[in-house]
């Protein structure tokens, strides 16, 4: 066997394989220089664009780009009318922001627990949180795998809740035959280049609701609104007014340039993203060192990430020697998530360890591995080789 890189041995790859990133091509740059040249630098015509061909990808009417999905997320809550005293159940297993976005607001979360074989939310969790304070349910598609929908709109018809999807890793993914973000609730992207299409910073929330659309449009731009019909007051062809606090979470002209030029390749970065994630799936499926996430049959996934879940009684490592050891191969492997209220911030808002025990026990032994459409299939089997070889030399079998 050879000698792993972390014990003076040479590494599977020579240069450093990063776990995700973007895709810019010459046609991206062409269509920013010209927004660049143009009369439009924040929102314009390309905005505009751009939230048409979302919201036609994804089958929803409307679609309110934002400058980050962490501010589309903020506005979604917002224009739920979330606010303090409420209470919002979302996952454990995610990124800050899904919960950010309701202390944001001045409520509460409450963290649910995950399905142990998909990591997503838990729907049974969801429903033993529920309290006369809950105001809405906060699920995210994890790694693009869709969450158990329809199980969660029963609990919402159910309790009388409003559902935000945190759609940042689901672009392009499917439940049903349908697209995440056509359903009737608001779904929240984000463009962060490690996302399915970049806008640099960027997001967008998509919607059916043509008030909420307004609304969002105007939450936006500080809650300021100019078409006459929509006055309080009446004045001069100057008169704009501010009617509620909204931000300046306007995405730019140029991000959105980018936004379309991407846009024209999602099918192809999805296919392969899909295509990778195949070829690790093939190749790890028989391993007794780790468990691959399983495929709910009614979803299809977008692969924003592939995770494997190290089987630790199998091995003489934990995750961190694993981890440290395929970073010394040159695999930049990741860590998706540590479960949010274990934060020290949550900590010190009075969330406790043991809130949710899988969620917590899964962090221990999750890993990311590299996945995003610029790799090539040479990148996918270093990953490949990488993997095999340090799961063998820390192996119990
Ligand atoms: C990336 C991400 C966000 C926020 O997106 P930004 O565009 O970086 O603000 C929110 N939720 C999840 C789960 C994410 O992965």
């Amino acid at each position: 066997m050879d000698k792993l890189a972390i014990t003076g041995g040479k590494p599977v790859r020579k240069k450093l394989l990063k776990y995700g990133g973007q895709w810019i091509e010459k046609d991206d740059i062409r269509a920013v220089m010209n927004i660049l040249k143009s009369d439009f630098l924040t929102t314009g015509p390309s905005v505009a664009e751009f939230e048409q061909m979302l919201a036609e990808y994804v089958g929803a009417p409307y679609a309110v780009a934002f400058s980050s999905g962490t501010a589309a997320l903020h506005a979604a809550c917002c224009m739920a009318g979330i606010g303090p005293g409420d209470e919002v159940i979302t996952t454990s297993l995610t990124f800050a922001a899904s919960a950010n976005c309701i202390l944001y607001c001045g409520a509460s979360p409450v963290f649910a627990d995950i399905d142990e074989n998909t990591y997503n939310i838990d729907p049974a969790s969801i429903e033993s949180k529920i309290t006369n304070k809950t105001k809405a349910i906060l699920p995210v598609h994890f790694a693009g795998q869709p969450v158990d929908l329809s199980a969660i709109m029963d609990i919402a018809a159910r309790h009388g809740l409003i559902v935000i999807e945190d759609a940042a890793h689901a672009l392009g993914a499917e439940y049903g035959s349908q697209k995440i973000g056509s359903g009737g609730n608001m779904a929240c992207f984000s463009f962060h280049p490690v996302k399915h299409i970049t806008t640099g910073e960027g997001g967008a929330v998509t919607t059916h609701d043509a008030a909420l659309y307004e609304k969002l449009v105007q939450f936006r731009s500080h809650g300021i609104i100019r078409d006459p019909g929509s006055l309080t007051l009446q004045s001069g062809a100057w008169y704009h007014e501010m009617q509620f606090l909204g931000y300046n979470y306007r995405l730019t002209d140029f991000q959105a340039a980018l936004g379309i030029s991407q846009f024209r390749k999602v099918d192809r970065f999805l296919g392969l993203r899909r295509e990778y994630a195949a070829l690790y799936t093939e190749a790890f499926k028989d391993m007794r060192e780790l468990s691959l996430p399983s495929q709910s049959p009614a979803s299809l996934s977008s692969w924003h990430l592939y995770t494997i879940r190290l089987n630790t009684r199998c091995l003489n490592a934990d995750r961190r020697e694993i981890y440290d050891a395929l970073w010394k191969e040159n695999i930049g492997v990741n860590v998706h998530y540590l479960p949010v209220y274990l934060h020290p911030y949550y900590k010190q808002l009075g969330y406790e360890t043991g809130l949710c025990p899988k969620a917590e026990q899964l962090y221990e032994e999750l890993l990311t591995l590299p996945l995003f459409p610029r790799m090539s299939r040479k990148d996918v089997n270093d990953v490949i080789t990488a993997l095999k070889k340090v799961l063998h030399y820390y192996s119990k079998l």
